[in-house]
């Protein structure tokens, strides 16, 4: 096991969201050991704290989403996809809106920022759970499944028949500085076809061509240039990451996700965490019995 991380300081980051189209500026901030990551929601008029935990997330569609019944965080992977990729295991999120910018559509700007605010070692060990006995979920045609590897690795394949993209399969070994090269820059992406329809339903508000990798099935080509040639696995790879984050402990397993995506990326985490408990017979804080009075000091002492 290793030891758990914070950073060394404070991070300001300003941008829109993807689907609310909203200005919205996040702050992270050290925070002491056992914390994990906690997002407070601060507008000024609502303060609401939401750890990042499978307890909070409500909506799964086109991203993940936290959501206490007071205040709401979408499209929070991207980010936490990076945190859990540079093992930053405490720290605070500080939003003033209700959706994590999407920046340049990868986890890059996050993983950069982090790397030169710098990253510190605290004193408590971060939990670890081995697969021993493979685990999965299926859903529809989809499934993902872990079975027992000595560190963290990622087989994922994606199909969009009658697309530029067509299916592309990756194999990933996770280590940070992989991760940094082959993963981090991968942008999240769409087809210009589907523009509409999202619009209809009040999502991708806020996308454009800086944001998100396009393709066009019309023309049968991606539109604003790729930065890996099998970028959009690649992507699913950062979100599955991502999703890893709401594990209360680090994963060690071969992950073989196919079609994967936000919902059975969820299904799979609750199921790993079910297992867990029974295998360890070990208590994992529920959203009841997390720590909140440490949480409203930090929210007196610290959030004005
Ligand atoms: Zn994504």
């Amino acid at each position: 096991m290793r030891k758990q991380n914070t950073l060394q300081k404070e991070i300001r980051f300003e941008g829109i969201g993807l689907h609310t189209g909203n200005k919205v500026s996040l702050i992270l901030k050290p925070a002491p050991v056992n914390t994990g990551v906690v997002f407070i929601y601060n507008d000024q008029k609502v303060k609401e704290f939401l750890p990042l935990s499978i307890d909070f997330v409500t909506d799964t569609k086109n991203n993940i989403t936290l959501n206490n019944g007071r205040a709401i965080i979408k499209t929070i992977e991207h980010l936490t996809s990076a945190l859990y990729a540079l093992k930053i295991d405490n720290c605070i999120v500080e939003i003033n809106g209700k959706e994590v910018p999407i920046m340049d559509g990868s986890s890059k700007i996050f993983v950069d920022e982090i790397l030169k605010a710098g990253i510190v070692e605290q004193n408590e060990l971060k939990p670890e759970f081995v697969v021993i006995n493979p685990i999965w979920v299926r859903h529809e045609d989809k499934f993902i499944v872990v079975l027992p590897y000595n560190g963290l690795k990622i087989n994922y394949t994606i199909s969009f028949p009658n697309s530029p993209i067509g299916t592309q399969n990756c194999t990933f070994d996770f280590s940070t500085e992989k991760y940094i090269k082959e993963i981090s820059q991968a942008r999240t992406f769409g087809f210009l076809e589907d523009i509409d329809e999202y619009t209809k339903q009040g999502l991708i508000l806020g996308a454009n061509f800086e944001n998100v990798h396009v393709f066009s099935k019309k023309e049968n080509k991606c539109v604003n240039g790729s930065r890996y040639d099998d970028e959009p696995v690649r992507h699913k790879i950062l979100d599955l990451i991502g999703a890893l984050a709401l594990l209360p402990f680090e994963l060690k397993g071969y992950i073989i996700s196919y079609k994967g995506g936000h919902h059975i990326d969820t299904m799979f985490i609750k199921k790993v965490i079910e297992l867990y408990k029974a295998d360890f017979k070990a208590s994992i804080p529920t959203k009841r019995e997390i720590k909140y009075n440490y949480l409203f000091d930090f929210l007196d002492n610290n959030i004005q």
